[in-house]
Order: C-alpha cells, then sequence, then structure tokens
C-alpha cells in the first residue's frame, strides 16, 4: 500500500483545483475592509507528519492573517495563565447556533458571560485574561507563544490589517463594553479590544498553520522538537471547543462532514488536523454564509472521505 503521505502528493494538486470552482459560489469578507482586497479565487493546503514533511498544494506561498483561529490559541495561553477554573468563571461551554459576532445571546444568562471562547464575544473575555503588565507586553507573549507552536519566529502582526479592524470594529466595541458594564470585563476595554485585534492580525502561511495544528495532534507536544508545549489538559479542552464551536454556527455540519477538529477564520484559513497523525493547514478566502472557506470547506471533506479521517 502506498503510503499516505505519497498518496496526498498525488492526489492534493487535482483535489485542489476541483474545489476551487466553489469559490463562486461564496464571497470574500468585506467587513472588515482590508480583508475585502484579497485574492478570491485562492485555495491552498499544508499537510504535515510528525516526520516533518509536508504534502502541500494550490497556493500555499502567500498570508493572510489568523483572525478567527488564534481564539484556539489565546484560549489555551489563558487556560496556562489561569487555569481551567478562573477562566470558565468568565466564558462559558457551550455552542451558540448563532454567527460569530451575534450579540444576541449575551443576555440570556446570569452572570452573563458569554456562551463559549470561539465567539468574538468570549474570545475578548479571554483576551482581557492574557498576563502582562500593557497592551505591548501581553500581545508579545501571545505572538511569542505562537511562533514557538508555529516554529516559526518570523510570525509579525499584520499591522494593515489590524488599524482596519480597529478603526472599523464597532460591533466587537459594543460587546466589549456591555461585557464591562456585566463586570465579566475588567480593565481598560480600548486595551482588551487592543490586544483582541493584534492577536486575530498574526500573519501566517498554511504550512504555519499545519505545524500549529500537528501540536494539537499531539495533544500538546510538538513532534519536531519533542518539547510539550502545552499541557495535555488544555488541548483536550481546545480541541472539544473546535469540534463543538470550532467552526461557529457550521460546526455541527463540518463535524458529519469531515469529523476532524477544526478552527476557521474570516480571512479564509483553517487551521485542522488528523489526531496523533497530520496537522493540516487550507486557506481560500472566499466564505460560505457561515464565515468558512467555502472552497476550504469542501476540500477538506472530500479528503476527510478519501482518507478515512474522520474521529467518528
Ligand atoms: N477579527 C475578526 C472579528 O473580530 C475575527 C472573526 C472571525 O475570524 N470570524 O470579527
Amino acid at each position: 500500500v502506498m503510503k499516505e503521505m505519497d498518496r496526498l502528493d498525488n492526489l492534493l494538486p487535482q483535489w485542489v483545483e476541483k474545489s476551487r470552482p466553489e469559490s463562486a459560489h461564496g464571497r470574500v469578507a468585506t467587513y472588515i475592509p482590508e480583508l475585502s482586497k484579497a485574492e478570491w479565487d485562492l485555495l491552498g493546503i499544508s499537510v504535515l507528519n510528525a516526520d516533518g514533511r509536508y504534502s502541500e498544494a494550490g497556493d500555499t506561498a502567500f498570508s493572510f492573517t489568523l483572525q478567527s483561529i488564534s481564539k484556539v490559541f489565546t484560549l489555551i495561553l489563558a487556560l496556562m495563565d489561569h487555569g481551567e477554573e478562573a477562566v470558565f468563571s468568565k466564558v462559558g461551554k457551550e455552542p451558540t447556533g448563532d454567527n460569530f459576532n451575534s450579540m444576541m445571546k449575551l443576555e440570556l444568562i446570569q452572570p452573563a458571560i458569554p456562551f463559549n471562547p470561539l465567539i468574538n464575544a468570549g474570545a475578548i473575555v479571554i483576551s482581557s485574561l492574557i498576563k502582562g503588565n500593557s497592551v505591548e507586553q501581553k500581545s508579545e507573549r501571545i505572538l511569542q507563544f505562537f511562533r514557538e507552536l508555529a516554529g516559526n519566529d518570523r510570525l509579525v502582526i499584520d499591522h494593515k490589517v489590524y488599524r482596519s479592524e480597529r478603526e472599523t470594529g464597532h460591533l466587537n466595541r459594543s460587546m466589549a463594553y456591555f461585557l464591562l458594564d456585566k463586570g465579566i470585563l475588567e480593565g481598560n476595554v480600548e486595551d482588551v479590544l487592543d490586544v483582541y485585534f493584534r492577536h486575530c492580525s498574526i500573519q501566517v502561511e498554511t504550512a504555519d498553520l499545519a505545524r500549529m495544528a500537528l501540536v494539537l495532534a499531539y495533544n500538546g507536544l510538538d513532534p519536531l522538537t519533542g518539547k510539550q508545549l502545552i499541557p495535555r489538559r488544555f488541548v483536550q479542552i481546545a480541541k472539544t471547543f473546535m469540534i463543538t464551536c470550532g467552526m461557529y454556527n457550521g460546526s455541527g455540519e463540518f463535524a458529519i462532514g469531515a469529523g476532524m477538529p477544526a478552527k476557521s477564520g474570516v480571512s479564509g484559513g483553517i487551521l485542522t488536523f488528523v489526531p496523533g497523525r497530520l496537522g493540516i493547514g487550507v486557506v481560500g478566502p472566499s466564505l460560505n454564509a457561515k464565515g468558512n472557506s467555502i472552497a476550504g470547506v469542501h476540500l477538506i471533506e472530500r479528503l476527510s472521505r478519501e482518507f478515512d479521517w474522520s474521529m467518528f
């Protein structure tokens, strides 16, 4: 039998081309003006195994911002900073079924904690929990942590995207002030938002996503360096959220279609993995109605079927 990576090398190029036309049925995000400049028909994928071998196809040589993918790793950092009990006194553990930027359910429960850490409201609360004495220090800690996970010292913030989102992020700002009023957010709201906008604007390529995903696939161990970068329990928590909320209100459909923990972002990135085996990074800026890369979802679902990657 042909090894999985060899089969991927053979199949990926043609499968990327089969999924690429799906982009015509979606739309590039425009609510962050800088994101609207992305080329809509790009599609790229990087798959990485524990030997450090990559299989890649399509448009893998351009960078994009993490956006909501960063939320998985800020959650992990907040858990490492404060532990489970403190973090889950401020955010819940349940999917919402609403859009990622919805405020609908914020008033539903008492205390008024956001339903989960992967919707915007929850991720903003998580940003407020990152340790550090200033916005700069907190952002630098996040960036360093992400660099270590990606094995890439060159990760930086895309300042154009950051400024674009800071100037137009009124909906996020309104949620943050609401949470301040309810006593869930503490400290300077604008500073908390600044930390949030910055980590959403960290620039990566699909190979970086694959490497970060590989660490999750190995329960926090970086198989390429042998270092345990995240305590196993916190990866377990993150993985569970990725299954239940990682693709926003499209998570159920994706769990049935692909059956892999995943996290998407509005720039069109998707980070996913095959537990114990492979880290995967995909990008395709054209999004479906739920805000997930339309061609990216198509590609991952097809690969999952072909390679029997579903956990279920
Ligand atoms: N930075 C984006 C926002 O706050 C992240 C959302 C996303 O990727 N879905 O709206």
